[in-house]
């Protein structure tokens, strides 16, 4: 059995919170599956089922109490995430206040804003974005324009985001914005602070994005003359670079359990090679096998920088070399995956050509198809591979620095 340290007063051993996190999942999961939360329909099943998570004290079993989480440690974390793919529960929506804005919060947020904002984003009637990315400030995230000028008591931001995932479903959205464009002139980090902004405030626009498999993910977020009360502004003003390394690091760093997901998806890609009539094929069983040794060295290094964070280790080091790698790997499983399927593999959208007597049925393959493009996304968002490659060879590795414009 795992032993592992938690917040006083939660002393539930592992195993038995596996036992109780199992039967909760099974009572309560919903039978039929979701529609995907890319539609407007899908994505409030998606809210309900999170509300139910949360009314079940499962939202975030780690956070503290008070916030609403349960306490416990990263080793029941890692459980509960196992049991919850076990039991393919539905995707998590509010991915954005959970991994992101949370622990942020957590971090540089007043004992006010905490509670002003966890508890809404724990039970999904808040659903929080990103609004660090614009046109021109993507990798260079630093050459952001988007401005926050003081008037009294109010911020008035003038500007635009994009690449905003679920811009179009969220309430709220946390942005880096210039609150001294003058700070900027000597060094462009400087100047910059972190803004949580209601998107239903008069002078926000938000327009969705199309993606590549017809979803609508994506949003552009327009702001004009938006006025944000000054206490929304999350760490010290002019000091939102700080916070913003801080979230890409939430975004770059081991989300504990995730390991749980690649393992169901190298199983389906198993079932496929049997499906497809592959199961004596060596190059299929040598790609088969080299998706499954990836996840497992994924799952036995999750397990490492849990031990590490426990022993109060710094897990900074790590975040770029984990983003890397999980990404890395999913492409390859999901790549995989389309080359086994062959000519189907090749279908986007029109499953007219699919023989829906197929044991992978026609959603099956739209599902797969979706998850492939999005592992496509996954290598960008959050700072792409060259990005990270460029973070582990200078900051990890202690390499020389790209040369840079002076
Ligand atoms: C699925 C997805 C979800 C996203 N969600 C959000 C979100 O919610 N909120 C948000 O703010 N943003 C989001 N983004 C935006 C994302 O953060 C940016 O796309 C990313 O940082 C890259 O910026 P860019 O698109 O401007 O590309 P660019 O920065 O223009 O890069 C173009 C290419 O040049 C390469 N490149 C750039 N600089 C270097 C360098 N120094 N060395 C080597 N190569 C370099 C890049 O690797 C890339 O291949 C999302 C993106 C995707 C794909």
């Amino acid at each position: 059995m795992m032993t592992t340290k938690t917040t006083e007063g939660f002393d539930t051993p592992v195993e038995e919170f596996r036992a109780e996190v199992r039967q909760w999942l099974s009572e309560n999961v919903p039978a039929e599956r979701l529609r995907p939360w890319t539609t407007k329909e899908g994505f409030d099943q998606h809210r309900r089922w999170e509300r139910t998570l949360f009314q079940g004290g499962y939202a975030a079993v780690d956070w503290p109490v008070e916030y609403g989480g349960r306490g416990a440690g990263l080793r029941h974390t890692i459980t509960f995430a196992e049991e919850y793919y076990r039991a393919r529960a539905p995707e998590r929506v509010n991915m954005g206040g959970l991994y992101l804005l949370g622990p942020v919060l957590m971090q540089y947020g007043t004992e006010e804003q905490r509670r002003r904002w966890i508890p809404d984003l724990l039970s999904c009637s808040t659903i929080w974005c990103q609004g660090f990315s614009e046109p021109g400030a993507g990798s260079d995230l630093g050459s952001l324009r988007t401005r926050a000028d003081r008037d009294g008591d109010h911020y008035v931001v003038n500007g635009q985001k994009i690449w905003t995932s679920m811009g179009g479903f969220a309430d709220w959205i946390f942005a880096l914005v210039r609150t001294d464009p003058e700070a900027a002139k000597k060094r462009k980090h400087a100047g910059i602070s972190f803004l949580c902004i209601d998107l239903r405030s008069p002078g926000v626009e938000v327009r969705p994005l199309t993606m590549v498999d017809g979803t609508q993910g994506f949003a552009e977020v327009f702001f004009t003359d938006v006025r944000v009360p000054v206490e929304n502004v999350v760490g010290e003003v002019g000091q939102g670079w700080q916070v913003a390394m801080s979230t890409l690091g939430f975004e770059r760093g081991a989300v504990f359990g995730d390991h749980a997901k690649f393992s169901n998806d190298v199983a389906a890609l198993a079932g496929l090679v049997h499906h497809r009539g592959f199961a004596d094929d060596t190059l299929a069983l040598d790609e088969l096998g080299r998706v499954l040794v990836s996840t497992e060295v994924y799952r036995a290094n999750v397990y490492r920088l849990a031990a590490l964070a426990e022993a109060g280790g710094d897990l900074d080091r790590t975040a770029s070399i984990n983003k890397l790698y999980w990404t890395e790997m999913q492409h390859d499983i999901f790549a995989t995956g389309l080359r086994l399927m062959a000519e189907e593999g090749a279908i986007v959208g029109d499953t007219s050509a699919i023989d829906e007597n197929d044991p992978l049925t026609a959603r099956a393959w739209q599902e797969w198809h979706h998850r492939y493009w999005y592992s496509r996304g996954a290598m960008i968002f959050g700072g792409t591979s060259e990005i990270q490659r460029n973070i582990i060879s200078e900051r990890v590795l202690g390499l020389p620095k790209e040369p840079r414009p002076s």
